[in-house]
């Protein structure tokens, strides 16, 4: 496709500031209503999807967000004018909801009126990152002349029209590794003073970060000083204060306990951990916590610190290869990109951070994945960068932060496997504390597939043939190592050799074929191969399959074995290996300088992990063909996506992940608190505490947690109602689409759509997202639309007619207060799919109180509790919550707030309350929920 002609003109106004006009490109937009085409200087009219196509590859049009125009027009080599690239481009870092709306927002323009105004739009946002670019008063000048070479290079469609309009800088400019700050090297801290802060003194700081005026919440003061029970002296070894604290929503739970949290670290010196399981949260956290810390302190560094785990972050190197080559056409283009961002950014976090979450998903392929250190490759002290490595940077704000804000996950692993012990979190407040069991289930399992399997094989061998980039393996990594002592030579080479027995690239290939190659891959096949002979559930969906490991084929255990003798083979010369890192360090060559050190300090902790991981695989296999451990639940499985695999594995999980949990991160801990909206069930007799306390891991320790509670001040009875609509058969996926349309549109949009499982949310999608285009009202999709979670609720919130539908990462990360969310439809009651995990621990509880039913029924009631959470926000917030259930048992309404009018009614009737809104609701028939 040819480069577009630069034809843009622009004036200054009185003010100095450039005016723009429209750029005088031909403009496509395409959504579910239809396509439209503007000419470069005349009108916009309807056309076909074939016409828009046809135009679109004659010449490069305008267009926003490529893949979802790609998509819309059934067309997917679509290309053009992006002008979400050309704003990353412009405005690398700032904030854009990528829908024409959004972008009219972020660059002060008048919203379009309807779709057919879109391409105007586009025509006038494009003139407007022009003239930005001829302004004075460009923030983000420096770099990007450079930048547009190498683009113009690479053939960004968007160089021609640039170039004239991006002046060359008078001096050269700095390149992104040196505008980039170094982080000082700073003394250890020590450890926390043992301080004693008391309920006055907390409730005058909970005041104080409140704000004078604040409105004052009883339930707030209680919590935040029950809060402070978390942060007084230890009085035994191995018995941490825990604190198992229930909030309702809207009763200021953050504020709550950074009260407390800010006075202890203030004190103590010490180091307060939040861990939270969504990115929303963290950023709530983070503005609020501003009200108790500085952005900086005098010494200049940062009292509050978001830190994630190390796969979020831009590795320097990483960028520099794709940057020299390593990437080609489209993947370098994204790299360009992302050193425009990374100029700019805060502090390098790619998911979730300061770069725009749709930036990767234009480029349609892993590269935003390729930027960050996924597989423990960093070469730490040894790395050029490593002096301005984001992530390094961010371990060590962290070491000497008041507040650290991190997820449930990086804390248990941090705990587990922390490289300084001295930083590990001892303070700990897991906020969203309802998910610390889930995040424990996945940090404490293990797992033997071919996607892990090949990953260690790169890791220690280097990447294959034909691969392009600095990607190395151990040898290259530990040259230096080799060289200087020749045990650790030997042991390099001995474990390069033993790691070809890992699958290579091809393996899935050649497990469909039927033909592994070496003891990894003859495993794997095994696994293939009993796992589809024996599945009953999903075979036929094209999802993913799984048989448990019992009465295994005789070939399988015996591929087991010779898997486990090859696995040792690698792991015998792995701790050899170490052994040498350890002794060159304790016993330093001349040459071995600091970074030197800190390089094989770093090569030592992957290496450990690296060998624990071995060992567990190794005791994975041990047990295939023998009597099966209680304590564990191993099952074989295949993943799949529409019948295509990607993965192969032997999976183990804990019956009950506490366990390790209340080893690793309770024990060595000071004090811990476990804070939700939802932390305990509640059936008909009113909150499970008993419950809530096994399933926090404390009695492990054979410790009592102290419990809290503070109600939500909300009027739920007032504000929100239930309807359970009983006219919608199960599986009649016409009835469901119908239901779903017919409720958006009651409702004008505003529709949070919950769906437990994506076959029946992309049929129902499919069937409704044109018709309710047409009316005006645009309908998103997780896993169908080519956009991420993150980005389709940023474009829900900002939108009060669209709606969003989508599956469970919806059912409790989704926070939109306000208008633009009044109406949570889930499709039917959640009950839990039965996977062989499920099945295994339903079995454990049925030896229990309630039996098998009321372990099913708290996981359900748990789900629709979080649903209904995500309703009502705020004070102001009102709403409708509706299921689809022509059978809703009684036992389960107990999830929902007291007080909240639940009725089942057909869906004519709920269409009605729907349309009229909760404030004039009847509700002479509600059923009365338990008091
Ligand atoms: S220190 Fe490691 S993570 Fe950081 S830039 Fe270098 S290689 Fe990447």
């Amino acid at each position: 496709m040819a480069a577009a002609r630069s034809v843009y003109f622009s004036f200054l106004s009185h003010h100095g500031r450039a005016v723009s006009q429209p750029l005088p490109l031909p403009a496509l937009h395409a959504s579910h209503a239809g396509t439209w085409l503007r000419d470069a200087n005349g009108a916009t009219r309807g056309c076909s999807k074939g016409e828009a196509v046809m135009a679109a590859a004659d010449t490069p049009q305008l267009l926003m967000n490529a893949p979802l125009v790609a998509s819309r027009l059934g067309y997917p080599d679509l290309s053009g004018l992006d002008l979400l690239e050309l704003f990353a481009f412009v405005y690398p870092a700032r904030f854009c909801v990528p829908t024409p709306k959004g972008l009219a927002h972020a660059l002060g323009l008048e919203e379009p009126a309807d779709d057919a105004a879109v391409p105007l739009l586009l025509q006038r946002a494009a003139g407007a990152l022009v003239a930005t670019c001829e302004s004075n008063d460009w923030a983000e000048r420096e770099g990007a002349w450079s930048t547009l070479q190498s683009l113009a290079r690479l053939r960004w469609p968007w160089a021609g029209v640039l170039a004239p309009h991006v002046r060359r800088p008078e001096r050269a400019e700095k390149w992104l590794f040196t505008r980039l700050p170094e982080w000082e090297e700073t003394a250890e801290r020590p450890q926390p003073a043992q301080v004693l802060i008391d309920e006055p003194e907390i409730e005058a700081q909970l005041e104080r970060l409140t704000g004078e005026g604040a409105e004052r919440r009883e339930g707030q003061r209680l919590f935040s000083r029950d809060a402070g029970h978390v942060f007084g002296p230890r009085d035994r070894q191995k018995r941490p204060h825990v604190l198992l604290a229930q909030g309702g929503t809207g009763i200021g739970k953050t504020l709550g306990y950074l009260a407390p949290a800010s006075l202890w670290a203030e004190r103590s010196g010490g180091t307060v951990w939040v861990p939270t399981y969504t990115k929303n949260l963290q950023r709530q956290l983070r503005r609020e916590s501003r009200s108790a810390w500085p952005a900086a302190r005098a010494d200049g560094s940062p009292p509050v610190v978001v830190r994630k785990g190390r796969e979020n972050y831009l590795c320097l190197l990483n960028l520099e290869d794709a940057l020299q080559g390593g990437f080609a056409g489209r993947p370098a283009i994204l790299a360009h990109l992302v050193a425009r961002w990374a100029a700019y950014s805060q502090d390098g976090d790619m998911i979730g951070g300061d770069l725009p979450g749709w930036l990767g998903t234009l480029f349609r392929k892993r590269g935003i994945a390729a930027l960050t250190d996924q597989r423990g490759e960093c070469v730490y002290a040894g790395c050029p960068h490593y002096r301005k490595c984001f992530i390094e940077r961010s371990a060590r704000n962290a070491a000497q932060a008041d507040l650290v804000i991190a997820n449930h996950a990086l804390v248990m692993v941090n705990a587990a496997r922390g490289r300084d012990p001295a930083s590990r979190p001892t303070r700990i407040v897991f906020d969203e504390g309802h998910h610390v069991f889930d995040a424990a289930d996945s940090t404490f399992s293990a797992a033997l597939t071919g996607q892990e399997s090949i990953e260690l094989r790169r890791w220690i061998v280097g990447p294959e043939k034909n691969s392009r980039g600095r990607r190395r393996g151990l040898a290259a990594r530990l040259a230096d190592v080799a060289s200087y002592d020749d045990a650790g030579g030997e042991a390099v080479e001995d474990a390069v050799v033993a790691a070809q027995a890992l699958p290579s690239d091809g393996w899935l290939g050649r497990l469909a074929e039927n033909a592994p190659l070496g003891p990894l891959e003859h495993l794997l096949a095994a696994v293939r191969a009993t796992t589809f002979a024996r599945d009953e559930s999903g075979l036929e969906m094209g999802y993913g399959i799984e048989t448990e490991t019992a009465q295994l084929p005789g070939e399988l255990v015996e591929a087991a074995g010779t898997a486990a003798q090859a696995l040792a083979a690698i792991r015998t010369p792995l701790l050899k290996l170490a052994g040498r890192l350890e002794a060159i360090v304790e016993d330093a060559p001349d040459w071995l300088d600091g970074q030197g050190r800190a390089r094989i300090e770093g090569a030592r902790h992957s290496l450990a992990w690296r060998i624990d991981l071995i060992a567990a695989w190794e005791a994975l296999l041990s047990r295939l063909g023998g009597p099966a451990d209680p304590e564990f639940i191993d099952w074989l499985q295949v993943d799949r996506n529409d019948s295509r695999e990607f993965d192969v594995g032997i999976y183990r999980h804990w019956l009950d992940p506490m366990k390790p949990f209340a080893k690793v991160v309770l024990e060595p801990a000071h004090g811990v608190m476990l804070t939700s909206a939802t932390l305990t069930d509640r059936d008909e007799t009113g909150p499970d505490w008993p419950h809530a306390i096994t399933k926090s891991g404390a009695p492990h320790l054979e410790l009592a947690p102290k419990t809290a509670e503070a109600q939500s001040p909300f009027d739920y009875a007032g504000r929100a109602e239930v309807l359970i609509v009983t006219d919608i058969r199960k599986g009649d996926i016409p009835a469901l689409a119908g239901a779903y349309a017919r409720l958006i549109e009651a409702s004008d949009g505003g529709v949070l759509g919950l769906f437990t499982a994506i076959r029946r949310m992309r049929a129902v999608y499919g069937r409704i997202a044109d018709r309710l285009a047409r009316a005006g009202l645009p309908l998103y999709a997780q896993h169908v639309d080519p956009i991420d979670t993150g980005t389709l609720t940023d474009i829900f919130r900002d939108d009060p007619r669209a709606s969003l539908l989508g599956t469970d990462a919806l059912r409790d990360g989704v926070d939109v207060p306000g208008r633009s969310l009044r109406c949570v439809v889930m499709e039917s009651v959640p009950w839990p799919r039965p996977t062989i995990l499920h099945r295994a621990r339903r079995a454990a509880a049925a030896e229990q109180e309630g039996g098998a039913k009321r372990y099913d029924d708290r996981i359900i009631r748990a789900r629709l509790a979080q649903a209904f959470g995500r309703l009502i926000r705020t004070r102001e917030d009102a709403g409708h919550f509706v299921v689809l259930s022509p059978a809703f048992p009684s036992r389960l309404l107990s999830a929902f707030p007291e007080g909240t009018p639940v009725t089942r009614l057909t869906l004519e009737e709920a269409l009605q309350r729907v349309a009229n809104g909760v404030v004039s609701a009847d509700l002479s028939t509600a059923e009365t929920l338990p008091q």
